[in-house]
């Protein structure tokens, strides 16, 4: 019964999503007026539902239901992630959702840190458990329980791991789907242990690289941070965050890098041996990046049609499209099959849209869901040895002979990328801006929003009365730039540029 149901269903399904879009006659981002730019909160709410990378409508906030496609991107970003964490000596592993309350509590300023967000285990549906049990909000306290029992000697070091795995925290803000939520369902976090603190900095320099290459491959733009003292990760001597200014010009934290010194060490007892014969603990950082990173790219490189994906994240990099025609029908769909199987054997993910749909409802379907490169196939097509391809980011529309296919997509693969690369930088850098007072800041804020650097002195008191008088938050400054002029507060020389904003 059921195997004669679903095709009637699936059907009424899809003829009700096309009279939605006829009725219309046009999309519904244009009906609607949503526009990226100008009320982004709505635009990235619907498009990612619309396009079906995630279903919110699971009864747990905070807790998303990932459909096929977007997981499938999903997926494609985070092994670009874990090969370059391999390539750096990095190896997988797998460490248990539950931490028993006493390992948790360890260390205490993790534990101060977490307390207010970590999800308490203490019962089944009939009685109450032995012992408390917490899900992991990340994974320190599991993981360096078990280093502890691993690195005995200087020749154990240094450990270098990571496994990618689901999170939770108990978000006391408002979520949003995918960049903020209460079950982080991909996150990659590193943990490594080393036997000096120069080497475990040296760690953080290569997380960095790793990171910015990570980054780079998704043609996003970022800033990286050192962060303000007063915000270090719970735990940890000092982190690096890196920030992304998105299109409502709020910035978010794409990834953190963390020093944590030996103050985990010394809560879980995790010491080696040195060649002399001396004990001593270990140095370690840690480091981690989340599904956020699908968010915030969907973000930067969509538009007001919908996503656009860079080809290495694609879950569909090629959609080819009918377009019939009276006594070509036959030869056109042949011909769809012809390229759709010769770009397949060349390793690209390709489909045919075969559904009842007009080229026109099928173009908006697509370009919806970010498919880079669309291939058309009509009769002149199909006479003269042609193919005509769209692609997604412009729309620009060339005619290619069919000996030419798979290079030209391949250069518009490249292109495409470049261009979504260069207009994250380019809306990156028109969103710094430099101020040398706290007045001018704010005006400058007041205007045109983004992210605000300052020049400082580097003392804390400086800072937090900068966050004060702007009512922005520190977001860190670059170690590395050295700042021109007075600081913004106290007129002593500034060492440094401070960067503020509004954050997710
Ligand atoms: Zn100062």
């Amino acid at each position: 019964m059921n195997t004669v149901l679903l095709p009637l269903v699936a059907s009424t399904i899809i003829s009700l999503l096309a009279s939605k879009i006829d009725n219309t006659g046009e999309s519904k981002l244009e009906s609607e007026s949503l526009s990226k730019y100008g009320n982004f909160s709505e635009w990235y709410d619907y498009i990612i539902e619309a396009s079906d990378i995630i279903d919110k409508r699971y009864p747990v906030k905070g807790m998303l239901v990932w459909k096929p496609y977007g997981y499938r991107s999903l997926k494609l970003a985070m092994s670009i992630l874990e090969n370059l964490l391999e390539e750096y000596g990095h190896e997988e592993a797998y460490f248990p959702m539950l931490v028993p309350e006493e390992v948790f509590e360890k260390e205490k300023d993790f534990l101060e840190g977490f307390s207010g967000e970590t999800f308490v285990v203490e019962r089944t549906i009939r009685k109450p458990l032995m012992r408390k049990f917490l899900l992991r909000p990340t994974s320190e306290t599991v993981m360096y329980y078990m280093f502890s029992l691993w690195i005995q000697s200087y020749k154990d070091l240094p450990l270098k791991l990571f496994q990618t795995v689901n999170v939770f925290r108990y978000e006391t803000e408002h979520t949003k789907p995918i960049l903020r939520v209460r079950e982080i369902i991909r996150f990659n976090e590193s943990h490594t242990a080393h036997a000096t603190p120069e080497d475990a900095d040296r760690q953080i320099m290569e997380a960095i690289e790793i990171y910015a290459k990570f980054y780079d491959a998704l043609g996003l733009s970022y800033i990286i941070l050192k962060t303000p003292k007063w915000d270090t990760f719970a735990g940890a001597e000092y982190n690096y965050d890196f920030f992304e200014i998105m299109p409502d010009k709020k910035t978010i934290e794409l990834g953190s890098v963390i020093n944590l010194g030996q103050k985990f060490a010394k809560a879980f007892d995790i010491k080696y041996q040195k060649p002399n014969g001396s004990f001593e603990y270990v140095y370690q950082t840690c480091y981690g990046i989340s599904e956020r990173v699908i968010g915030v790219l969907i973000s930067m490189h969509g538009d007001d049609r919908g996503i656009i994906f860079p080809a290495n994240v694609a879950p569909i990099q090629v959609i080819i499209i009918p377009i019939p025609y009276k006594g070509y029908e036959e030869k056109v769909l042949k011909k769809c099959e012809e390229v759709f199987s010769y770009l397949k054997k060349n390793g690209l993910r390709v489909r045919i849209d075969k559904t009842e749909k007009t080229p026109g409802e099928k173009f908006y379907y697509w370009e919806l869901r970010g498919v880079p490169v669309r291939i058309e196939i009509g009769p002149r097509d199909v006479d003269n040895n042609t193919i005509t391809i769209v692609r997604r980011d412009t729309l620009q529309r060339i005619v290619v002979k069919d000996d030419e296919i798979l290079s030209k997509i391949k250069e518009l693969f490249e292109k495409i990328f470049e261009n979504l690369k260069k207009r994250a930088w380019d809306w990156l850098y028109k969103n710094i801006h430099q101020a040398s007072s706290i007045e001018e800041a704010n005006k400058i804020y007041e205007e045109r929003q983004g992210v605000i650097k300052l020049p400082w002195c580097g003392s804390d008191e400086c800072g937090l009365e900068i966050e004060e008088k702007t009512g922005l938050e520190g977001l860190g400054h670059d170690p590395k730039e050295k700042a021109e002029g007075s600081c913004a507060v106290c007129g002593r020389e500034a060492k440094l540029y401070f960067y503020i904003g509004k954050r997710y």
